[in-house]
């Protein structure tokens, strides 16, 4: 392949080629045998991989965007009140779309690259009467990640539903739907689930549907609405056809495609490699000398880094500079900051090998902007941290 870069984004990222294969593949009809077997297998997957026995997923054509829409679209009623733990440019997202359905929304901030102490939120959750608690899993404007598992159990404890914006870590940070209490947890394709833009993927728990039939007011959506998809989802699941909207027939067999390749490397094995991945990757940057927007090495994702650029180098120029070098990276993202950083996706199928062309590509763009390191430390040190704990 000529001109090959590497993309290495916080979505979308390199899909395998069974993956590509299946997109390119002819349209069968939504009604085809082989399609119904292929939604119902994605179906029952995407159960498997947010480790949600009791969950209902839902596969709408779409982008992570649009999963968040659903969840708020369904969940709130006029009046209702929700925190969100805001740790970036998606908490804000988040906030802004509940409140179009009527939520008094109540954002628990952090310092940029930080995230609300656990006892904050827990001060929050007991003075509000809150309906509805989101959280960002990791918000790919700070590479910051929260402790969901925490969250949930405080969500629990003081009545809220726990939402979960994972379109930045599902397939990639530890998520246990059901065991943690999470409510709804949603993604999109094309992040560490590795499937090209498209698709809104998202899950809901007993109490999130529940919550769902117990409103009083209409949905104030009506692609968004559960009530129009359920009876689709599950009619695929038990394999016969059902129709509401077309299916995204090809996404679809795409899913079902990296869905396989996901379970049979196994979760345990997947996430012990986005956590050697997420090491290797700080180990290099901060081998060259580069500082971080998460506040510390806890708080860092293991899906994508966000390297602070040192004084003097000129972002933009770095980032055509890294292109050169065949690697695509991302800049910044938070408006608070956005001039001042970059973002490295190292989620999917990632391995070792990208992470080296990475830091290489970052190396040889410094370099070039002018930034003072010993030469090859960036790799060395990743090599190292890849291979310890
Ligand atoms: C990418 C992303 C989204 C938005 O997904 P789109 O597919 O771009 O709509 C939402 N939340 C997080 C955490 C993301 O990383």
């Amino acid at each position: 392949m000529k001109n090959r870069t590497l993309l290495m984004i916080p979505g979308p990222i390199e899909f395998e080629p069974a993956v590509l294969a299946a997109l390119g593949a002819p349209t069968t009809s939504h009604l085809a045998p082989n399609f119904i077997e292929a939604f119902g297998q994605a179906l029952e997957r995407l159960r498997e991989l947010f480790l949600a026995p009791d969950g209902q997923p839902f596969v709408i054509a779409g982008t992570g965007t649009l999963a968040m829409d659903s969840a708020g679209a369904n969940l709130v009623e006029p009046g209702d009140r929700a925190l969100v733990i805001n740790t970036g440019y998606f908490g804000d997202r988040f906030g802004a779309l509940l409140e179009r359905y009527g939520a008094q929304v109540h954002h628990l901030r952090a310092p940029v690259g930080g995230r609300p102490a656990l006892d904050e939120v827990e001060a929050a959750l007991r003075g509000g009467a809150y309906k509805l608690l989101t959280v960002t899993h990791v918000d790919t404007s700070t590479g910051v990640r929260t402790d969901v598992k925490a969250l949930a159990a405080l969500a629990r404890a003081y009545g809220a539903l726990c939402v979960v914006d994972g379109v930045c870590s599902v397939a990639g940070e530890e998520l246990h739907m059901s065991e943690w209490g999470v409510d709804v947890a949603l993604t999109a394709s094309q992040k560490a689930v590795g499937v090209p833009p498209g698709l809104a993927l998202l899950v809901a728990g007993p109490r999130a549907l529940q919550a769902y039939q117990a409103r009083k007011t209409p949905v104030a959506n009506f692609y968004a609405d559960w009530g129009n998809w359920l009876s689709v989802m599950q009619a695929y699941e038990a394999r016969k056809p059902a129709y509401f909207g077309t299916p995204a027939v090809n996404l679809i067999f795409a899913l079902n495609a990296s869905l396989e390749i996901i379970l049979k490397e196994g979760l345990e094995a997947r996430l012990a490699r986005h956590r050697a991945l997420g090491r290797a990757c700080r180990a290099g940057l901060a081998a060259l000398g580069l500082g971080q927007v998460p506040l510390s090495d806890e708080l860092a994702a293991n899906t994508m880094s966000a390297p602070r650029f040192p004084p003097g180098v000129n972002g933009p120029a770095f980032l055509a500079e890294a292109a050169k070098a065949g690697v695509t990276l991302a800049g910044g993202l938070h408006p608070a900051i956005r001039a001042e950083y970059f973002r490295i996706g190292h989620m999917g199928s990632a391995g070792l090998g990208d992470i080296l062309a990475t830091l290489g590509a970052v190396e040889a763009a410094l370099e070039a902007c002018g930034h003072a390191f010993t030469p090859g430390a960036g790799v060395a040190a990743a090599r190292t941290a890849w291979r310890g704990a």
